[in-house]
């Protein structure tokens, strides 16, 4: 019997493909799809936050198009940075004719002096686009979103998340717009209604064993072992866990020492969601902004009412507002309330006269892992010590990565494959 924790899209991939051999699926919440989830409030449907879907497998749209049969609207990103009162289009680095001259200035001369080791995150924007480029704009954002010095982060998934445009590119951008466009996310597609919490809905409709409202509490790894919170003991030859990493250590009886303080040391960030409702359509004409300015308490927003018809009733707008924390760090919600609806209006989001709802709050403590030297070192120890207990990990926070749904739908096939 194959035991896998969690029913994330990780979960539920794996047990899709694992078709018809035995396995059973443990999950806490009363609804499968974790992350991938979607509420509809007052008429209006929020993702957990903005859940957009890009590929580069050929495999996934097919995948896509099994479980939800002509149920997905193609787009193509519009997509912005605020900044010093204006929209930036993105990415920012191909964009620079959209810059006030002297920062523009700042930019190329930086870019053309660009130097750096690349050894660590700093360095990599240094090393990439230059000093001017850094202190404008990948500074202010990612201190912003990671929360913590950006010398501290190892930079190797910045190479996919971030574009790297080619120096004629950059050249060429400081003075016209660039006609295609750059970035893994650069098209991507999205339920035509119910938002993204359908894709998981259509997975789970489609495999069996899935267990709801079944939180796992602790693991024996020697008996091979799990024992859930209402004290049930199911045993397994394989498992395989989605739940992050951390937590899957702490629940481990009889680990070393070593690896329980490793675990202790695995960084991340948390994110602070607010769903609001705008009694105007369009409030923007983008997808998402990022907002780099330490005047705005969020990172990104995003207009989840741009994205299918069905996400907003008719002439209204949804916005999904993004703020970064660190884990534990005690978060006034009401004050980010206020803060962010006055960022709104300072951006000019949302204008005198719009009737505006707070409809959601909620807040994802594991939301971005953090790449650095502390788990660089752990990663292959622990998930090779797991190995031998019959503990294989999957998924965005199983593997403690940063990944895509894309990402995670494609590790559970993939590891599906191997078990059959
Ligand atoms: C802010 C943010 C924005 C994102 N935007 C995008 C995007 O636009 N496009 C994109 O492709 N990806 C995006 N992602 C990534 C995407 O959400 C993930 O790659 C994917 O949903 C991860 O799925 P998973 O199954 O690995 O993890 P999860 O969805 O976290 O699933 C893990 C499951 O384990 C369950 N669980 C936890 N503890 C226990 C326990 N003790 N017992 C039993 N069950 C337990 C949880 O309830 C959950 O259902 C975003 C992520 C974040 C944080």
């Amino acid at each position: 019997m194959i035991l896998i924790l969690g029913a994330g899209l990780a979960g539920l991939s794996l047990a899709y493909h694992l078709g018809d051999a035995p396995y059973m699926i443990l999950e806490k919440e009363q609804e499968p799809g974790g992350l991938c989830r979607s509420m509809k409030l007052d008429g209006f449907t929020f993702d957990y936050t903005g859940h957009l879907l890009h590929w580069r497998n050929p495999y996934t749209p097919s995948l896509l198009e099994e479980l939800l049969p002509d149920g997905w609207i193609g787009h193509r990103r519009r997509a912005a940075i605020y900044l010093y009162g204006r929209f930036i289009p993105y990415p920012f680095q191909a964009n620079l004719w959209a810059l006030p001259r002297g920062v523009r200035e700042d930019c190329i001369k930086g870019y053309q002096d660009r130097r750096g080791t690349g050894d660590d995150f700093l360095s990599w924007i240094e090393a990439h686009f230059g000093k001017g480029m850094a202190e404008h704009f990948f500074i202010p954002y990612n201190r912003k979103l990671w929360r913590i010095p950006l010398e501290e982060i190892s930079p190797e998934w910045a190479e996919r998340f971030i574009p790297k445009p080619s120096p004629e590119e950059v050249l060429r951008g400081r003075g016209n717009p660039l006609q295609q466009q750059l970035g893994y996310h650069r098209s991507f597609l999205y339920p035509k209604e119910g938002g993204i919490g359908t894709l998981a809905e259509a997975l789970a409709q489609r495999v069996k064993g899935l267990q709801l409202g079944r939180a796992v509490s602790s693991i024996r790894p020697k008996d091979r072992v799990v024992v859930l919170e209402d004290g049930e003991e199911l045993p397994y030859q394989l498992l395989v866990s989605t739940l992050p990493l951390p937590e899957l250590l702490e629940m481990m009886e009889g680990l070393p020492e070593e690896v329980l303080q490793g675990a202790k040391g695995l960084r991340y960030v948390s994110v602070f969601v607010i769903g609001m409702a705008v009694d105007r359509p369009e409030v923007s004409p983008y997808h998402w902004i990022y907002f780099p300015e330490a005047r705005f308490p969020f990172y990104r927003v995003g207009f989840p009412s741009s994205l299918s018809p069905k996400m907003a009733p008719e002439g209204k707008s949804s916005l999904c507002v993004e703020v970064s924390h660190r884990p534990d760090e005690p978060l006034n919600q009401q004050a980010l309330i206020d803060q962010t609806l006055q960022g709104l209006s300072e951006a000019g989001i949302i204008q005198e006269g719009d009737r505006v709802r707070v409809l959601l709050t909620l807040d994802i403590r594991y939301a971005y892992v953090i790449y650095d030297k502390g788990r660089r070192a752990l990663l292959p120890k622990v998930l090779q010590f797991l190995e031998g207990y019959g503990i294989r990990c999957l998924g965005r926070y199983g593997l403690w990565q940063y990944a895509t749904m894309e990402d995670v739908l494609l590790e559970g096939r993939d590891l599906a494959t191997e078990l059959r």
